[in-house]
């Protein structure tokens, strides 16, 4: 005698264990069915165990074949053996219809045919495509079937609310394969109930993960659910989930690579990929019309710079970017030349960097070059204009400086003049004589610089001749020092003994010390002026010394400026021109050289002039230096 159970159903509940018998096909499978029936509304297993007369165990086991999907024990258990030919051409149409699918050209395509064929092919009555979206009751419906049992298009631009998402909820926590219902309402795509049977919803898979549902239902023929049905759907919906994730992913990839050629033929750079060979893997458009002799990127693709570009220009760029794919070094920002589309030289500024795979492996180089000739020939043209706009400027400061210190000389000579003509008395004519005699020798010291400085604004580079600065030093000294000695100075001289030759103008590095040591006399009241030469640092160093007025502090850094004077009317006196020193540093730099001054006021100064000296095999091709004989 079987026990009375220990729960109480409601109406409904048995309706739908009725329902459920009703629909179980097998007498020997109604058992079960009830059994789920009642696990699916909420009941226990020991409840349901009790109810159908059978162990927890039994129902447990039910449980897990209807969770994997193997709705079976509701239908038939064994069905493959019971109809066979059913079975098997519903698997040759899905194989056909998956082969078929694979040809789809988009996304919405695919989904279309999945249905149109399902229809045609797979014998339901109505089938359904939706996907899920991160909103657990939103769906996005895609193609469907009507009332009718045609295909319709249930597309819409926002995902879709559904309603009655309980057992598609308890399927997702699940991550059920399949969701039967029977006799349950069946819905139009505007969810409205259009009639009542079985629904079953196969899950649509993207690896691990549920992207959506296939649905069908039994809508028009109210033909029995078999487990024929229920497999074939539940393997078109695995097939379908990864056909779409493929066309997903493929138009994904599609979109982005479109995407990305649209931005780099929005420039005007050139932009390319190389691999690391140097070859090129992608180009945009404007690479591509500047490579002679390809149109399109198939053109462009494999090739590498000696293609289309002179020998000497494709070397260059080969080197630097086998260096920048050996070493990783990108290159950035570098003045480069290249050809524009016609072939004209122009200059790119050119950024290289190298591409690496995920393991940091250097796998090519990534590099952007713009044409940026017409800022080269702005940038020139301004330079030019700013030194035109310099040397006009120093024309007008020498000029006016010019006729300033000519004047006063002039002035001087004048009065002198009119003077000698006024005056009888000789000794006072021989006097203006003698001032007329000093002004004119300013006036011609004045002459000369000026021309010295012209003469050396004009030519870079002086005549090369090997020149010994120990002759040259004792040259200058013998002519100086009487007016050392007029002063009552002491001249002392250190010189090295066997220095190499220095390469320049002999005459032109006499002037430089000599300017120097009239200086170190001029300004040197009382005391001692020395000279001294020795090997430094691959040149010969010229050292200045003297122990007189020396120069203040922020007057040093404007001695070497044409016409500037420490102190015009002491200057004045010792009949400078204020262009000895610029002279001095003008030959310095043409030699390659360069001059250092250090002073103390009160103490005195100290100038050092470095000079390179002739590298041994570049002298023994020149000749012997010149005998020096100029004069201050
Ligand atoms: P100048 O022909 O007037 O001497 P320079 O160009 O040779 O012109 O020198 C510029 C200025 O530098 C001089 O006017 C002087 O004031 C200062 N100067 C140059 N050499 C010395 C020195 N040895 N001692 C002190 N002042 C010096």
């Amino acid at each position: 005698m079987r026990n009375k159970p220990t729960f109480q159903l409601s109406a409904s509940e048995l309706l739908d264990i009725e329902q459920a018998i009703h629909h179980a096909s097998q007498p020997e499978v109604r058992v079960s069915a009830i059994a789920l029936r009642l696990l699916h509304k909420g009941h226990s297993v020991e409840a349901a165990a009790e109810l159908v007369n059978t162990s927890p165990t039994v129902v447990r086991k039910w449980r897990r074949a209807w969770r994997k999907g193997g709705l079976c024990a509701l239908t038939n258990p064994n069905p493959s053996l019971d109809n066979p030919d059913t079975l098997l051409s519903r698997l040759t149409a899905l194989q056909k219809i998956s082969i078929d699918l694979t040809t789809a050209a988009t996304f919405d395509d695919l989904c279309r045919r999945a249905i149109e064929m399902g229809l045609q092919l797979l014998g339901f009555d109505r089938l359904g495509l939706f996907f899920l979206t991160d909103k657990p009751d939103f769906m996005i419906p895609s193609f469907g079937t009507d009332e009718g049992g045609q295909l319709r298009d249930e597309r819409q631009p926002l995902p879709a609310q559904w309603n009655d998402t309980q057992d598609l909820q308890l399927a997702l926590a699940r991550q059920q394969d399949l969701i039967i219902r029977f006799d349950c309402d069946l819905y139009d795509n505007k969810g409205n109930i259009v009639g009542k049977g079985w629904n079953v919803m196969a899950a649509l898979w993207d690896g691990n993960k549920m992207t959506g549902f296939l649905a069908a239902d039994n809508l028009m023929n109210h033909r029995p659910l078999t487990d024929s049905d229920i497999q074939i759907l539940r393997l078109y919906g695995l097939t379908l989930g990864c056909l779409c994730s493929v066309k997903r992913t493929a138009e994904t990839l599609l979109k982005e690579r479109n995407m990305l050629r649209g931005v780099m033929d929005s420039t005007l750079d050139l932009i390319y990929v190389k691999d690391v060979q140097s070859r090129v893997v992608m180009t945009n458009n404007i690479a591509i019309q500047n490579a002679q002799g390809t149109a399109t990127l198939d053109d462009m693709v494999g090739l590498t710079d000696f293609d289309y570009l002179p020998e000497y220009m494709a070397q260059r760029f080969y080197a630097e970017e086998q260096h920048l794919l050996q070493t990783g070094i990108p290159i950035l920002n570098r003045e480069e030349p290249g050809l524009d589309e016609n072939g004209n030289a122009i200059t790119y500024l050119t950024t290289k960097v190298p591409l690496r795979d995920a393991q940091g492996e250097i796998i090519g180089l990534v590099g952007v070059s713009r044409d940026i000739s017409d800022v080269k020939r702005t940038e020139e043209q301004n330079l030019r204009l700013m030194l035109e706009h310099e040397r006009v400027e120093m024309m007008e400061q020498l000029v006016s400086n010019l006729s300033h210190d000519l004047k006063t000389p002039l002035s001087v000579i004048k009065t002198s003049l009119y003077l000698i003509d006024q005056i009888n008395d000789p000794i006072r004519q021989k006097l203006k004589l003698e001032s007329i005699k000093e002004q004119t020798e300013r006036l011609e010291r004045l002459i000369q610089d000026v021309l010295t400085v012209s003469r050396l604004d004009q030519s870079a580079q002086p005549i090369r001749q090997p020149v010994d600065m120990v002759s040259l030093i004792r040259s200058v000294e013998a002519n100086l020092r009487p007016r050392a000695e007029a002063k009552q100075l002491v001249l002392n001289l250190e010189l090295a003994s066997e220095l190499p030759y220095v390469s320049g103008n002999a005459e032109d590095l006499w002037r430089v010390v000599a300017n120097l040591v009239e200086n170190a006399i001029n300004y040197t009241p009382a005391g001692t002026v020395s000279i001294e030469v020795k090997a430094q640092a691959a040149g010969i160093v010229t050292i200045v010394r003297d122990s007189g007025i020396g120069i203040a502090k922020e007057q040093l850094a404007r001695i070497f400026e044409r016409f500037y004077r420490a102190d015009t009317a002491r200057n004045m006196q010792h009949g400078g021109t204020g262009l000895g020193l610029s002279i001095v540093k003008m030959i310095t730099e043409q030699h390659g050289g360069h001059i250092k001054v250090e002073s103390e006021p009160g103490s005195g100064t100290y100038f050092q002039v470095w000079l390179p000296v002739i590298s041994s095999d570049h002298a023994s091709v020149m000749t012997a230096p010149q005998p020096i004989t100029p004069e201050v």
